[in-house]
């Protein structure tokens, strides 16, 4: 099928090629970001592949549709960028990648909780500077503390049980539970609780229209003085501002993001030689007690072979006429 890969990324062009020896499917690499102007480059296309930062949204979807496209694969597991609802109307099916690598963010969610702990940036640079001074470096041990995970789905669990393993007491909350992770000795609490007890909060939920913003100024005044919060899942999930706020009043003692609200124009992107806008963004990197990833948690060789492989898997399946297990259906 003739695939029209946008936001074509250099490091994931080679596990798309090898995975289409077996898959055999025409794709023609496209760098630019899918969105209302580029939307053309899809002419003629029955597939559009899209990335995480492409927009899906219902005016780029209807023209999509009116150029010929039928199917649009996602390489990536969340899909809150896509309106499902229009997908729907337009006739288009949507694709994504549920299950790559649950371990990759998982363990990138841990590295950020270590690094922040045991401030290793900061140390660091210390050390490149022959600067050996412990002064301002003291962490704390992990066992004993309490850990909270909010969503325990396949990322989610998967750090839960890292988290039992450094010896945390391990809170959850998620609406639907998971027996696997009751079996290690997790506890279900409500988010109050959570919020109350918690040492370390750490984000594993899709972002969904109900949960926009569920880490607001309330939620961050129930939390306890000089709390860790780690988000790797998506950036509307928390309000920035009031974590800036929680970070100016020292509430938050530490926070470690993958993901930011307003990534869209900044990450996957070289921007170090222009002036960076977002004075929200600019405000967080002041902070030493904040640690930024660029939404990198995905991002291990072993996950990239299974995008790949899932990605054009899906694509196959809906060329054949098969059922497509990985479709993302429209909730109402
Ligand atoms: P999953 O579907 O396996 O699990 C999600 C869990 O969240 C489910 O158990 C669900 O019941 C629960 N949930 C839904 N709404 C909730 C809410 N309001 N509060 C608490 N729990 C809720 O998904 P997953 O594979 O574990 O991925 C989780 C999220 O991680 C994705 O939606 C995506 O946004 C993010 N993600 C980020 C990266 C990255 O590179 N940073 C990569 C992959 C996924």
């Amino acid at each position: 099928m003739k695939v029209a890969v946008f936001s074509t990324h250099s490091y994931e062009k080679t596990f798309l090629e090898k995975a289409n020896i077996e898959t055999k499917h025409e794709l023609i690499f496209l760098e630019p970001r899918l969105q209302a102007s580029t939307i053309k480059l899809a002419d003629d296309f029955p597939a559009v592949c899209a990335f995480a930062t492409d927009d899906l949204s219902a005016p780029v979807l209807q023209q999509l549709a009116k150029v010929g496209v039928k199917v649009v694969a996602l390489r990536s597991a969340g899909f809150n960028h896509v309106d499902l609802a229009a997908a729907k109307e337009f006739g288009l099916r949507v694709v994504r990648v549920p299950r790559y690598s649950p371990h990759a963010v998982a363990e990138h969610a841990i590295a950020l909780i270590l690094a922040l702990d045991r401030k290793l940036i900061r140390a660091h640079s210390r050390v490149q500077e022959c600067n050996f001074s412990l002064d301002g470096l003291m962490g704390f041990d992990l066992i004993g503390k309490t850990a909270a995970v909010i969503g325990t789905g396949a990322i989610g669990s998967v750090v839960a049980k890292l988290l039992a393993a450094f010896g945390c007491q391990v809170l959850a909350f998620d609406p639907v539970k998971n027996s696997d992770c009751e079996k290690a000795g997790i506890k279900y609490v409500s988010l109050d609780e959570m919020f109350s007890s918690s040492d370390i909060i750490t984000l594993h939920c899709p972002l969904t229209e109900s949960n926009h913003h569920l880490v607001d100024q309330i939620a961050v005044e129930k939390m306890k003085t000089g709390v860790m919060l780690i988000n790797t899942s998506r950036g509307g999930l928390i309000d920035t501002k009031a974590i800036i706020k929680g970070l100016k009043s020292q509430k938050i003692g530490y926070l470690g993001l993958d993901v930011y609200e307003e990534e869209t124009e900044l990450f996957f992107h070289d921007c170090s030689n222009q002036v960076l806008e977002d004075d929200v963004f600019a405000r967080l990197l002041t902070f030493p007690n904040v640690l930024i990833t660029g939404h990198q948690a995905f991002f291990t060789k072993e996950a990239l072979e299974k995008i790949a492989e899932i990605t054009l898997q899906n694509i196959s399946d809906f060329e054949a006429g098969r059922f497509l297990k990985n479709e993302v259906l429209n909730p109402s």
